[in-house]
């Protein structure tokens, strides 16, 4: 399996743009290979899993939620659950005030979001952001890690408990690897939104929240590790699974 890290060493990086207007498919096309991506497009829901999941797989995909046939928002959870596309990350896009897009979008495993009409240096960003963030920080965490039935790969990016393999959104492996490093010590959601998110985050606290229940229901008894500490943020107690291991 090609890993997002693999093409980045190798290549440019590809961005699949999954939008069903061809007059807003086609400048973003010329802008992103101006600033040196390479793109692919899907005009339907479809068409986009058929080119999310052939190979090589994109290292980012930009996600209409309004689409002709499946909704983005299915399309997103689809990419999500199959193993070879889970680690990708997915920016929304979407019509201006649609809160509740935006809400679910980041249920279903968005990264980040974009509101229509948004200008190509504000999309070059966030995809600068959200490509960086896949790859990892600069500060080198241990390579691996074990708390009783919790095992976390920082290489391959492959999070297991009790032997089975947990799916993690890209965000929701930098939220659990942030914890990891930072065990023992209470993470506030300003300092989470920062670290996680970035500072130019548009993020609100309360999406930190829904992140950490989704990533708790995922690990399952490794759940445990993350403590609420109510009015200030989260703390990740290596001792606190222990109980349930
Ligand atoms: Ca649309």
């Amino acid at each position: 399996m090609k890993t997002v890290q693999d093409s980045l060493g190798e290549d440019a990086p590809l961005i699949l743009i999954v939008e069903d207007e061809k007059d807003v498919v086609t400048p973003m096309e010329i802008k992103l290979a101006m600033e040196g991506y390479q793109t692919r497009s899907a005009l339907t829901g479809k068409s986009a899993l058929t080119e999310a999941f052939r190979e090589p797989t994109p290292d980012l995909i930009l996600l209409d939620i309004m689409l002709p046939d499946i909704s983005g928002l299915d399309v997103c959870m689809r990419i999500r659950e199959a193993p070879q596309t889970s680690q990708i990350p997915i920016i929304m896009l979407t019509a201006k005030g649609e809160e509740i897009d935006r809400v679910v979008g980041f249920e279903v495993g968005a990264d980040d979001y974009l509101v229509k009409p948004f200008s190509i240096r504000e999309l070059i960003l966030r995809i600068q952001v959200a490509l960086r963030r896949t790859m990892g920080s600069s500060d080198s965490p241990p390579r691996k890690s074990s708390f009783g039935s919790l095992n976390v790969n920082y290489d391959t990016h492959r999070v297991h408990v009790e032997g089975e393999e947990v799916l993690l959104t890209a965000t929701e492996f930098k939220l659990l690897s942030t914890f990891i490093e930072r065990a023992g010590r209470v993470q506030t959601r300003d300092i989470l939104l920062d670290v996680v998110w970035g500072v130019q985050s548009y993020v609100q606290t309360r999406t930190v929240d829904s992140h950490i229940k989704q990533l708790r229901k995922k690990l399952g008894p490794a759940g445990d590790y993350f403590e609420t500490v109510r009015g200030v943020g989260y703390l990740f107690n290596t001792q606190a699974g222990n109980k349930t291991a």
